[in-house]
């Protein structure tokens, strides 16, 4: 049975012991899973969106082995100086297209805005229950050559604590917010959009650039222009499903013609209910943190650490990344200089 360690010095929280199988899960082994054709591989759909053709659109069901589970309470409990609990959440694997190898830069943009209302409607689902703290959403995208894991879907985890990159950046959000009464990523937006010197496109509600300490080569941030802290509740505002989609299948298509794998997260607002009866730090929230997307190609042969101390090592400057994929545009052929 798994459960989660809270390391004592570095205040991180460690998923050990093992995974349970669900107990509707098939392990098909050779055929993809995700296709359409083979639901009957997968645990039954908690949410399906109908294709008007026949069949689904965009399916969700819970991983076949979750590293968190629905059932029960944290139970929070100490061995001495150490503590424990349960892993309960949820996790669960958005499956967003019928179709095999079709990655979302591929996708018309009606259907990403499907996928990003899904993952909306589960987060806004997920977080109606205090047990949860955070909700992730994130993808992991490998080239579509390869035959098992060529198929487009994100994944969903809702877990008692908070992961601690997002610990980080909302202890820095509050930590300006309190110095200087504004938020730290809308500072960045007007610094980055008077400079121009890392700005990659911007729509009307969009902007991608490259952050000034990029970790990856060709590293893209996606962020509201509008300040908004919740990537759920700004996309239930009219129009902002649509224009996200469009934007987002652009910038995806200018990092495609780097590469193909890619991981890609949202980081989001915690659940303001769970923590409600905890600190006072977390009333600024909605003002001094601002939700974004942040996407990071995987470049062959760029190794991302040194060593194991947290040290990244990135030969591209966001500078010249920033010039690289402004020069793709989405949908062109030709291949930029050093891409
Ligand atoms: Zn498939
Ligand atoms: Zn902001
Ligand atoms: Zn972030």
């Amino acid at each position: 049975m798994a459960e989660l360690r809270l390391d004592a010095v570095t205040r991180r929280w460690v998923l050990t012991g093992k995974r349970p199988v669900m107990p509707d899960a098939h392990d098909s082994g050779v055929v993809c899973a995700f296709c359409g054709g083979n639901e009957h591989l997968t645990p039954k759909a908690i949410l399906e969106r109908p294709d008007p053709k026949g069949g689904w659109a965009v399916r969700v069901f819970h991983d076949r082995a979750p590293v968190f589970q629905i059932e029960g309470g944290p139970d929070r409990r100490a061995e001495g100086l150490f503590d424990r609990m349960n892993p309960v959440g949820a996790h669960e694997i958005v499956v967003e297209t019928p179709r095999h190898g079709v990655t979302m830069a591929e996708m018309p943009a009606e259907q990403v805005a499907k996928v990003a209302e899904v993952c909306r409607d589960r987060i806004l689902d997920l977080k109606r229950d205090k047990r949860f703290r955070y909700v992730s959403l994130f993808k992991d995208q490998h080239s579509p050559g390869s035959t098992l894991r060529g198929h487009s879907y994100s994944q969903i985890l809702a877990s008692p604590v908070l992961p601690q990159s997002l610990e980080r950046e909302f202890r820095w959000s509050r930590f300006h917010f309190l110095r200087k009464e504004r938020c730290l990523y809308c500072d960045i937006l007007e610094q980055e959009k008077r400079t121009e010197k890392r700005t990659v496109d911007q729509n009307a509600d969009f902007i991608a650039l490259c952050p000034f300490a990029s970790r990856t080569p060709y590293e893209l941030w996606v962020l509201p222009l509008e300040h908004s802290s919740s990537f759920e509740k700004d996309l239930a505002q009219p129009g902002r499903l649509t224009s996200l989609a469009t934007f987002l299948k652009s910038c995806l298509q200018r990092i495609e013609k780097i590469s193909d794998a890619l991981h890609m997260v949202v980081h989001t607002e915690p659940n303001l209910e769970a923590h409600k009866p905890a600190k006072d730090w977390w009333k600024t929230l909605t003002e001094d943190f601002h939700w974004h997307i942040e996407i990071h190609p995987e470049v062959e042969g760029q190794r991302r650490y040194l060593g194991s101390e947290g040290f990244y090592f990135n030969p591209i400057p966001a500078e010249e990344a920033a010039l690289v994929l402004r020069a793709l545009e989405p949908g062109a052929e030709t291949a930029p200089p050093g891409a």
